[in-house]
């Protein structure tokens, strides 16, 4: 249902981001691929997505615009790259800071900026955030991510408010933790931060925040934003939508 419509998925070469491109490109859509990574893998996820692939670094505004002008109109606009850092915050590099606010929050609002002119002048849009439970709760040693995800929650409702009217909605998806390579990357840290070794981090730390004992797959993730993209969620507007196993019902 999602022929002729134009999506584009940030941090893509992976994880969750690939996911959501497989999905929408399995019900017709035209993706945009972004994100880092071996030169013949993303070749080849170019071919099996018949999609194109931007190494724009999100961080860096010049690159954002760039890539924005090159990917054309874009109907499907999915903020999904992000990074994370685990460290106390009197340890916290200010360079990690300055780069997860820049990649998680700013790089959101600069897309979004520059895809809506296309989807107001279209009459219809739907720009989908990859938030976190961080959004809604906090974990320590996660100053920077929390707070760019906080960010991230009440940019999507200012979004939704303001163009609510023109046939674009704009929601973002909240999950807890789902097995990718962020994940993966982060338990040294936390065993480090925490005095843990690795299977206490994944069931004290990470699995203990969800209630289902179950790490989240990333083709749920790419359902759900299936989902936001079709009419029967036309009035899903401004929502944080968890998929965490139940952990920020407690
Ligand atoms: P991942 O590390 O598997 O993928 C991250 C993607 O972002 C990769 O494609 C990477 O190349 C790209 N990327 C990294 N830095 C970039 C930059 N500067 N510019 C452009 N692209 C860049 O991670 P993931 O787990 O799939 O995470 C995707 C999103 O989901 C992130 O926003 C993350 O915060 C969020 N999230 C993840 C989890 C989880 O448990 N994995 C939970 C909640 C939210």
């Amino acid at each position: 249902f999602l022929d002729g419509k134009r999506a584009l998925v940030t941090g893509s070469t992976s994880g969750i981001g690939l996911a959501v491109a497989r999905a929408l490109h399995g019900e017709g859509a035209e993706i945009v691929l972004n994100g880092f990574g071996d030169e013949s893998e993303i070749a080849g996820l170019c071919e099996e997505l018949s999609a194109t692939h931007s190494g724009a670094d999100l961080t860096d505004v010049s690159q954002i615009e760039t890539m924005m002008a090159e990917a054309g109109e874009i109907d499907i606009l999915i903020n999904n790259a992000g990074m994370q850092h685990v460290a106390p915050v009197e340890e916290f590099p200010v360079e990690k800071w300055d780069q997860i606010i820049a990649l998680n929050l700013t790089a959101a609002f600069h897309t979004a900026r520059l895809a809506v002119p296309h989807m107001k002048q279209a009459g219809w849009g739907r720009i989908i955030t990859t938030a976190s439970a961080h959004s809604l709760t906090a974990s320590p040693f996660k100053s920077a991510y929390v707070a760019a995800k906080h960010g991230i929650a009440g940019l999507t409702k200012t979004l939704a408010l303001e163009l609510a009217e023109h046939g674009i909605t704009a929601n973002c998806i909240s999950p807890g933790y789902v097995w990718t390579p962020l994940v993966e990357n982060q338990i040294p840290d936390t065993m480090k931060a925490r005095g843990m070794s690795r299977d206490e981090v994944i069931d004290k730390v990470l699995l203990a925040k969800q209630p289902t004992k179950k790490f989240v797959q990333p083709e749920e993730i790419g359902a759900l934003a299936v989902f936001l993209c079709s009419q029967a969620a036309q009035n899903v507007n401004g929502a944080n939508w968890s998929m965490d196993g139940g952990w920020t019902a407690e």
